[in-house]
């Protein structure tokens, strides 16, 4: 191999997607049984202005040029992005003065459009806003977008340009040859001449294996979430944020591209990098914060309430480096928030640093534009009718809150790069992510992956190992799904 990136979040997928640029040989290893099942799918998906870090930072020289490069790179992939602007909300003059303070520091950061804006105003933009408001700052750049989608069709998009993909292979050890290294994983093991390490929270381990010696240490930050009905989607357009702290940008409230509304996070230093529960003390923080900013939020709108662990460090910023003692491998580490609006920046940081070591040859078939399968539930009436006469399987509904049609489940099912389990369809499809939480759809799903690979129902499983959803068959439901 030439380049090895550990770890699909992301910052790993969006890398391998700018070295396939090149006739490299480009390996990616993810240990999950899917790309995007760490802090890429736990977040709260808002592709940030850049107002908040302190200048000069690796945070905010990537969150600026992330955030520049988000419509060209959403368009190419066909990944949803809306600039629908942040209001960062101050109640008392203390909280005012920090706005002052953050516009100054977005104008250092080279942020544009920035502007403080009084309660009238704020009022007459966002009428669900707690009238009690001062001030607010106004980041029209700030911009909402689908993290595990637009992780998902990057790597779709490499994988089309040659890039190997390997999930379900952990990396285990890494050991110093002459030229390169030896990747060791639960599977295999590879020769590759470059390591790019975008392992998340694990990153400080693989910077370990790999032998560097640095005291750097991720401290894993959970934030908790409620996810609220599409029937909320007119609450607030803009992402509404409290004024923040030092360690947390704060509980928000936030428009999700998909129409639902995000509460939360908060966030809480935790011992276990795998702690995603959720707890009843910080559902209640969250709760409790989140209608500060905008009340009268009523409790039976909620349909899901999720975790994610922040890579957070000791470090404070982003650790983008190659250290003297393992040259040859670039970790990204400590990647917490704005990771996922810098990600785009950070690919461009790879590429560069991998142009400087080598002379890198362009394909000359590369491909950077990306096609979306064909959504049911974006198409209009007309254009459904056509799709259900040729082919009477669109016209069969699966998934009724999210409106996706047995030919969309079955392609997908198809798609080589697609996991076999519960969790990957979700996030392709949005199946079984609405109000019924897949009541409904679930056994049709079995019933459909069965069909389409050959396995009985209770071979499939929520996320791979140790999340078996069915261990034999029982009564109705299955049986009404197998008589339809
Ligand atoms: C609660 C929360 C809210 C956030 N909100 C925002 C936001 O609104 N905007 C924003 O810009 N950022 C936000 N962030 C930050 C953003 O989500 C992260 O910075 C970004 O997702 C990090 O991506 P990543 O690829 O580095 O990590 P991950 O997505 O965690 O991916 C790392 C991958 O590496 C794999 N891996 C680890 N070790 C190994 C190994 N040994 N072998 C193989 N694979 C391995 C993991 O399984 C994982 O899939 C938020 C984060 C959290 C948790």
């Amino acid at each position: 191999m030439d380049v090895i990136i550990i770890g699909g979040g992301i910052v790993g997928t969006l890398i391998a997607r700018q070295l396939s640029k090149y006739s490299l040989k480009i390996l990616l290893l993810e240990r999950e049984s899917d790309i995007a099942m760490g802090a890429t799918k736990a977040n709260s998906a808002i592709v940030h202005a850049g107002y908040d870090p302190i200048p000069n930072s690796n945070k905010a020289k990537t969150n600026v040029r992330g955030n520049k490069l988000y419509p060209e790179l959403c368009s190419a992939l066909k990944v949803p992005f809306k600039r629908n602007g942040a209001l960062i909300l101050a109640f008392n003059d203390e909280e005012a003065k920090v706005l002052e303070e953050l516009k100054e520091r977005g104008r250092k950061n080279g942020v544009m459009g920035l502007e403080i804006i009084k309660r009238d105003e704020i009022l007459k933009r966002e009428p669900n806003i707690n009238p009690e408001v001062k001030m607010a700052l106004y980041a029209p750049s700030s911009g909402i977008t689908s993290p595990y989608l637009l992780a998902i069709s990057a790597l779709e998009n490499a994988w089309e340009n040659g890039i190997e993909v390997h999930l379900e292979e952990e990396v285990q050890g890494i050991i110093k040859r002459k030229r390169g290294y030896i990747v060791k994983t639960n599977k295999n093991s590879y020769l590759t001449r470059y390591i790019i390490n975008a392992g998340g929270v694990y990153a400080d381990e693989i910077m370990k294996m790999a032998g560097i010696d640095f005291p750097f240490e991720i401290t894993p930050r959970k934030g908790e979430y409620y996810v609220l009905d599409k029937k909320m989607r007119n609450l607030v357009s803009s992402t509404i944020f409290p004024t923040p702290s030092p360690i947390s940008k704060g509980v928000l409230v936030v428009p999700t591209v998909e129409g639902n509304i995000l509460l939360g996070p908060n966030a809480k230093d935790v011992k276990d990098k795998e702690d995603k529960s959720t707890t009843w003390e910080g559902l209640k923080e969250v709760w409790e914060k989140a209608t500060k900013l905008v009340p009268h939020i009523s409790f039976s709108s909620v349909i899901n309430t999720f975790a994610g662990i922040r890579a957070g460090s000791n470090y404070k910023d982003f650790l983008i480096k190659e250290f003297k003692s393992a040259e040859g491998i670039l970790n990204f580490a400590g990647i917490d928030s704005p990771g996922l609006t810098s990600a785009p920046a950070l690919a461009e940081i790879a590429e560069e640093w991998l142009k400087d070591k080598e002379k890198l040859i362009p394909k000359k078939n590369f491909k950077g534009e990306r096609e979306n399968p064909l959504y049911f539930r974006e198409l209009s009436n007309e254009e459904r009718e056509e799709l259900i006469k040729k082919d009477p399987s669109w016209g069969h509904i699966i998934c009724r809150c999210e409106h996706v049609s047995e030919k969309e489940l079955r392609e997908t099912i198809r798609h080589p790069l697609t996991p076999k389990i519960l969790e990957a369809l979700r996030k392709r499809l949005r199946i079984g992510t609405g109000r019924c939480h897949g009541a409904f759809c679930t056994p049709y799903v079995l019933k459909i992956l069965s069909e389409e690979l050959g396995k009985p129902i209770n071979f499939f499983t929520l996320k791979g190992e140790n999340s078996k959803i069915l261990f034999g068959e029982n009564k109705a439901r299955w049986k009404y799904a197998k008589r339809s």
